[in-house]
């Protein structure tokens, strides 16, 4: 083949050397026709232009123009024009024969996705982690290319002559025959079929054969709950559609003590009232096993009901190494059920002292004792009690009530 045309594009699309044989041309379309399908999130540009290149070297004679001339020569109608709908050229590459390819339809049915839940630790999000998970699934056959024959070619189905259905006559009666319609038995009305003596010995026919892969799962650090990883066209692989994908949605266990939101974390420490008013300077454990120790300045008394910062020990942020977000913490003051007269003596020293009360206001003051008490348990008792007599008037309401306007109400 002279190679005066000077361009090896169509080659160089597929992938392929310019002295590739008609298999390794099928096979370097197969490859990269999958990859740039519109429908996997490929250019559909590119997808055109492999189809086109396809087009054009899977026929000798087209081929030879173009290795001859160049592709302008084709263009200028030569080898009857370089370009018919991308989406056939794959279809009538991957589809069945019968199948009836509608020109209407956007290209080759899609296989369904396959979705998987990533368990995964709050820990495991803020450190990151690499999970290698090995999966079965169906590819096509390598041996017969997914048409389930020795010979290599698909077969059209003798039953149906590549219909994919079949017409069959039913005697009623006397004289009396329906026509009826259904779907070929002999290939499941795909159309085609493979005669017993060329069935493909590495797949029985059965177009693929299961394969195990390992999928190495990574999980940036920082990511977010719900974060889907996608691995495109890994599903399983049938002969006439585009492989769907293997998707893992990443699922977060909820940490006891570690609240995540966005790039932040909030946790609630238990200290007690001497810690509270000393001086914090406590040691934590974060989610990768440091030690940070938590300190308030000296002298700064700690706030019940108040989130203090801690810059930079949140969450990593995906995709930006060196950043993290805040950690926010907030204290639970323990404070102690009695204190001997000593110690309030002490504190009251200590302490700021007490608002004077003013005499004249208090002096015929009655003294009232403070109790303990179960305020949700309180609050529970008197809702009971209000449904319940709230159910009672309904119920007089109901019976013999003196309401005439009631019951024109309901008339209407
Ligand atoms: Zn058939
Ligand atoms: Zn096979």
């Amino acid at each position: 083949m002279a190679r005066r045309g000077g361009s090896t594009k169509f080659y160089d699309l597929l992938n392929v050397t310019p002295t590739a044989t008609p298999e390794e041309i099928k096979k370097a379309y197969r490859k990269a026709a999958i990859k740039n399908h519109p429908d996997k999130g490929g250019d559909p540009e590119k997808f055109k232009e492999i189809s086109t290149a396809y087009d054009v070297l899977q026929d000798a004679e087209k081929r030879e123009i173009y290795d001859t001339y160049g592709e302008d020569a084709l263009k200028e109608g030569m080898g009857g024009g370089g370009g018919g709908n991308p989406f056939d050229i794959f279809e009538s590459f991957f589809g069945g024969g019968g199948m009836g390819g509608g020109r209407g339809q956007r290209g080759p049915k899609k296989g369904e996705d396959v979705t998987h839940a990533l368990q995964v630790t709050l820990k495991d999000l803020y450190k990151g982690l690499t999970k290698k998970l090995s999966l079965t699934r169906n590819v096509i056959c390598p041996k017969c290319d997914g048409t389930g024959s020795k010979s290599g070619k698909p077969t059209t189905c003798r039953g149906c002559r590549g219909q994919g259905v079949k017409v069959v006559l039913r005697q009623l009666g006397p004289g009396m025959v329906q026509q009826m319609q259904m779907v070929c038995p002999d290939c499941g009305g795909s159309g085609q079929a493979v005669d017993p003596s060329d069935t493909c010995p590495v797949c029985r026919g059965d177009k693929v054969v299961q394969d195990k892969k390992v999928l190495e799962v990574r999980v940036e650090p920082g990511t977010e709950h719900g974060k889907k990883i996608v691995f495109r066209g890994e599903a399983d692989e049938a002969p006439g559609t585009v492989p769907g994908d293997i998707i893992f949605v990443v699922q977060m266990k909820e940490h006891a003590t570690m609240r995540r939101k966005g790039h932040d974390l909030y946790t609630e420490l238990d200290i007690g009232l001497a810690e509270a008013l000393a001086g914090v300077d406590l040691p934590i454990t974060h989610l990768d096993g440091r030690v940070v120790q938590l300190k308030l300045p000296p002298g700064a008394v700690a706030r019940p009901m108040t989130f203090y910062k801690v810059p930079d020990e949140g969450m990593p942020v995906p995709g930006s190494p060196f950043e993290k977000g805040s950690l926010f913490v907030r204290f639970n003051v323990l404070f102690p059920s009695t204190l001997d007269a000593d110690a309030v003596a002490a504190l009251e020293a200590a302490l700021p002292p007490r608002p004077t009360p003013d005499s004249t206001y208090f002096e015929e003051a009655e003294e009232c004792t403070l109790r303990d008490c179960n305020i949700e348990e309180e609050l529970r008792a008197k809702l009971h009690q209000k449904r319940g007599s709230a159910m009672d008037e309904d119920d007089e309401d109901d019976g013999a009530g003196p309401g005439g306007q009631r019951v024109q109400c309901a008339q209407q």
